[in-house]
């Protein structure tokens, strides 16, 4: 991954709209092209950059991580930005070929790529996002899930051509099967041999005679899949996971797009989630903060016996350690937080009435004036 920053490789400013992001990336993949540079290392160099910045900085996700926390913010969603120049080709088949006019800039170039000389289009499949609620329990312990999802693959009544009965093409009458026209000019200047992409094509060289009447040429049909999605311990809402070539099949049998699982938390009962600690409120009456208690109570694994200490006071928080969710690809661990609050009874029939006025004269039940009975609040909001 490059060291540079984003927003400097593409020459656009922090607050960039995506507009302006596109446009800036659009005149740096002119410039470095490949095709037009051919050999020269810097330019690819370049052209990769660019690609890079770009596959950030148009990500609304990943965009937001780098502001926050730079390239080690994008790293950890899993992005590693682009090996080769093949790579940002098939990432961004779709960028290239949006663009009007972009295609015909390099001969054939629209969201295609050359192989050793030959014409081969390839298209790529989309990525498909899957949102996956998990309960703090499967989060702690991590957990296999089955997903039901629908996504194209190829159609089997063609086997993913597009042409009826999977026939082969036929070599395109209009260029010969080159995948584009060749104009000469002649100008003041000299002789200009000017390129374009074969129309009747589409810079293919090739056109199918019948189309698939089960696809209508589209080459992919709509699949119900159940697919497996294993979940580390204790990711949490945000964290994503990438199933590489999981997507939707790319048309012709094209490569597929990824599924990426977007995990959510659920709420739970009981606890509530402070990074890697969960929280729980227990209510204890008069006699067991004063006397001491084992009382049981809820953890992510069931039930705990948790030991009330005698003399607690309200609001006192217990800690038990490693009762918490893991942290992430590590083999630290949370804990569970008990804050305890006494109960205090709301009826009292005339036997407690006696019983509390008989307390009231114990010189013990009253707050210990050596600390003061008065304190500063501290932390109540937090
Ligand atoms: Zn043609
Ligand atoms: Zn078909």
């Amino acid at each position: 991954m490059t060291k540079g920053d984003y927003y400097e490789i593409l020459g656009v400013d922090r607050s960039a709209g995506i507009e302006d992001i596109k446009k800036a990336y659009r005149k740096m993949a002119i410039k470095y092209h490949p095709d037009r540079n051919p050999g020269n290392k810097d330019a690819e160099e370049k052209f990769k950059e660019a690609a890079e910045a770009y596959e950030v900085l148009s990500d609304p996700e990943k965009r937001k991580r780098y502001d926050q926390f730079g390239h080690e913010g994008v790293r950890s969603t899993g992005f590693q930005g682009f090996t080769n120049v093949e790579d940002i080709f098939r990432s961004f088949g779709d960028f290239f070929s949006d663009f009007g006019g972009f295609g015909d800039i390099f001969s054939g170039f629209g969201g295609g790529r050359r192989s050793s000389g030959t014409r081969t289009r390839v298209y790529q499949g989309r990525n498909l996002q899957v949102n996956l609620k998990l309960t703090l329990e499967e989060i702690q312990k991590g957990v296999t899930k089955k997903i039901k999802i629908r996504r194209m693959v190829p159609c089997s009544a063609c086997g993913g051509t597009g042409a009826e009965g999977g026939k082969s093409k036929t070599t395109c009458t209009v260029c010969s099967g080159a995948g584009e026209i060749r104009q000469v000019q002649r100008t003041a200047f000299g002789q200009f041999v000017n390129i374009t992409i074969c129309r009747n094509c589409d810079g293919e060289g090739s056109v199918i005679k019948n189309v698939c009447p089960v696809c209508r040429g589209d080459s992919r049909e709509h699949k119900e899949d159940l697919i497996q999605v294993k979940i580390p311990p204790g990711v949490s809402t945000g964290n994503y996971i990438t199933l590489r070539g999981q997507g939707d099949a790319g048309k012709y049998n094209g490569p597929s797009g990824d599924i990426v699982v977007l995990i959510e938390e659920k709420e739970h009962e009981y606890f509530e989630r402070h990074g890697d600690d969960i929280l729980l409120e227990v209510s204890i009456s008069f006699a067991q903060a004063a006397m001491g208690d084992k009382i049981e109570i809820p953890t992510l694994n069931g039930r705990a016996k948790l030991e009330i200490p005698a003399g607690i006071q309200s609001g006192k928080i217990l800690r038990m350690r490693s009762k918490g969710l893991p942290h992430l690809n590590t083999s630290r661990e949370g804990d569970q937080l008990i804050r305890v609050l006494v109960h205090t009874p709301t009826t009292l029939n005339s036997r407690e009435k006696e019983i509390f006025a008989e307390l009231a004269q114990s010189e013990n039940a009253l707050p210990p004036e050596k600390n003061g009975i008065f304190r500063k609040v501290k932390d109540i909001f937090h």
